[in-house]
Formats: structure tokens, C-alpha cells, sequence
């Protein structure tokens, strides 16, 4: 594989920055990967695990003489993290983010973007319910889609930054802002969201009921325990900030699940199974489409 950025940089070496460094590193995509992490002790942990060339606590210093730098913190973070670092890159550098919402980035981070930057937000549709960088994989990423948000930047660019995620093993796919967020927020939000409050609703019971759930968990709950295990600031912060679209989509579910309600207690049989086998039918074309 050819180098694509001679040296990339890389803020939050969690589950998705340092499963980055490694897609990047194994298939050679650049000259040399640096990573950043604020908290000296996790930066400890990066180096020894050697996910990356070189380790700093300090965003300018890594950014200063990058080719692309990649924002990997939640998207809380994101307007900050771009004030401090867009200053310190180089002229006609890519700065991208991974965030899971995108319209909240493009209110954050645009304002401090300056001429000679080549902004390319995007988002890996690629994750787990673990975090942290020893929770990175450099498979993560392999035949999944990469949505990418191009702004006013050169085709070429975009291009560029396209064949950087394809060489990491995804599928690149160009999006807009609004939808972005409306099918995240029904594909990934809603069911974190619902996997939380169930989970959550256990830890309500009383005591004997929830140590029988927990013991009895079999795969529907345990299921759900896995997504609710997702990390708590990560999630907080993509409801926040997709929260037009998650209750837009959380209103419809009631509507739909007030349907389910009714159809269960008058015994209406063949609306329960028509769903269902409308539901199975999904299962299916996600399997035919290689993303299960
Ligand atoms: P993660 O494993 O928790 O890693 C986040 C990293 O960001 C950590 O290194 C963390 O450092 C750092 N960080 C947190 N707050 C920061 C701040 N204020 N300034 C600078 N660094 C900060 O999270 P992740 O799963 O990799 O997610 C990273 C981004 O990718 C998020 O925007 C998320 O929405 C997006 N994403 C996640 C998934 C997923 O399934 N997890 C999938 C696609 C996209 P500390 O640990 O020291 O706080």
C-alpha cells in the first residue's frame, strides 16, 4: 500500500483513534502516526501497548507538523479541541473528526476553521461497547461504512481522504449533515437509547427480581446489557447533540410501540406476526448486505 499522509496525528487514542492508528499502521497508509492523549497516565498505556510512533500529552505539538489530524474524542469535545489545534497546523493539512453526530460538529468545529485547512468531517460506522486504547483493533473498520461529509474543500482532497479510509479497510460513502443525523438516530441512537432504559429499568427492581434477571439473562437482555455498556460520556454527549433527531425517531417508536400494546391486549395474532415478519425481512438484507 502507498503512503496517503506522510504523518498523521491522532487526539483521543480511545476504542476509535487507536483501532485508526493501527488500520493505518498495518496497511501502511502513512510515514508515521503520532498520538495525543491529555491524561499522562493513559499515555503511559498507549506507548506500551505501541499503537502508534510517538506519544504526547500536548495537542499543539502533535498537530503542528501532521499532513491529517484526526479528532477521536466525543463530539462534546470537538469545538474546544479544534480552537486550541486548527492555529498550530500546517497550511494545506486535513483536519477530520470520527464523531457520531454530525450536525452539532459542523456547529462546533466550522467557526474555527481558517482557509487553508482542508476540513473533512466524517464518521466510521464502526464500533463496540468497549473503550479506551487498549480496546482498539485494526480490523475495526474492515468492510464498514466511512460516511464522509465534504465541505468546501477540493475534490482532489476528498478524494484523497476517501482512498485514506478505503486503504483502512471501509467502505467510503458521502453524506450530508441532516440525514446523517436522522438515520443515525434511528439506526445507532434510538437502540442505545432503548438498550439503557431497559437495562436501567432492571436495576430498578427490587432486589430478588434483579439478581434473578441478571442470573436467567439470557440473549435478548444480555443483548442489551452489551449496547448499555457503551461509554457513558460518548453517549451522553450524542444525545445531546442529535437530539432533534433522536426524539423526532423516539416519537415515532412510541407511537409504534403503543400500536405493539394495543395489538397484544385485544390478541390481534396477525398484526404481531406481520410485524415480526416484516422485521425478519430486515435482519435478512442487513446479512445480504455483509453488515451483520
Ligand atoms: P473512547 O474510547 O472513550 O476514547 C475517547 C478519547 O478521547 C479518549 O482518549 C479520551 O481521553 C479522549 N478525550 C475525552 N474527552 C476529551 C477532551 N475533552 N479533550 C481531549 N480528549 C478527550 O471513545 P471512542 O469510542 O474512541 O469515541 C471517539 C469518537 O468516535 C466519539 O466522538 C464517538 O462519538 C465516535 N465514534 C464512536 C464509536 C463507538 O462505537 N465507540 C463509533 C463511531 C464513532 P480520556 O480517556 O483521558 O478521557
Amino acid at each position: 500500500m502507498t503512503i496517503i499522509y506522510d504523518k498523521i496525528a491522532i487526539i483521543g487514542v480511545g476504542l476509535i483513534g487507536a483501532s485508526i492508528a493501527l488500520a493505518a499502521r498495518r496497511a501502511g497508509l502513512a510515514a508515521s502516526v503520532t498520538g495525543c492523549e491529555i491524561d499522562s497516565a493513559k499515555a503511559g498505556e498507549i506507548e506500551k501497548l505501541g499503537l502508534v510512533d510517538h506519544v504526547t500529552t500536548d495537542a499543539v505539538a502533535a498537530v503542528q507538523d501532521a499532513d491529517l489530524v484526526v479528532m477521536a474524542v466525543p463530539v462534546g469535545a470537538l469545538g474546544p479541541l479544534a480552537a486550541q489545534i486548527v492555529p498550530a497546523m500546517k497550511p494545506g493539512a486535513v483536519l477530520t473528526d470520527t464523531g457520531s453526530t454530525k450536525r452539532s460538529v459542523l456547529r462546533d468545529v466550522d467557526p474555527h476553521i481558517s482557509g487553508d485547512i482542508h476540513w473533512i468531517p466524517s464518521h466510521p460506522l464502526a464500533g463496540t461497547e468497549h473503550s479506551g486504547p487498549a480496546a482498539g483493533f485494526a480490523e475495526l473498520f474492515d468492510g464498514r461504512y466511512w460516511l464522509v461529509l465534504p465541505r468546501e474543500v477540493p475534490e482532489d482532497e476528498v478524494v484523497r481522504f476517501e482512498s485514506f479510509v478505503t486503504g483502512m479497510g471501509s467502505v467510503s460513502e458521502r453524506m450530508d449533515a441532516d440525514y446523517h443525523d436522522k438515520v443515525l438516530a434511528l439506526t445507532s441512537h434510538l437502540p442505545h437509547l432503548i438498550a439503557y432504559t431497559i437495562v436501567g429499568t432492571a436495576v430498578d427492581l427490587e432486589s430478588q427480581l434483579k439478581n434473578d434477571v441478571i442470573r436467567f439473562s439470557a440473549s435478548g437482555f444480555r443483548d442489551f446489557t452489551r449496547i448499555a455498556a457503551s461509554d457513558p460520556v460518548m453517549w451522553r454527549d450524542v444525545f445531546i447533540n442529535n437530539d432533534e433527531a433522536v426524539l423526532e425517531m423516539l416519537q415515532r417508536f412510541s407511537e409504534d410501540l403503543s400500536y405493539l400494546q394495543r395489538a397484544i391486549r385485544w390478541g390481534e395474532k396477525d398484526k404481531l406476526e406481520t410485524l415480526f415478519s416484516r422485521t425478519r425481512e430486515i435482519r435478512r438484507s442487513i446479512i445480504d448486505a455483509g453488515q451483520s
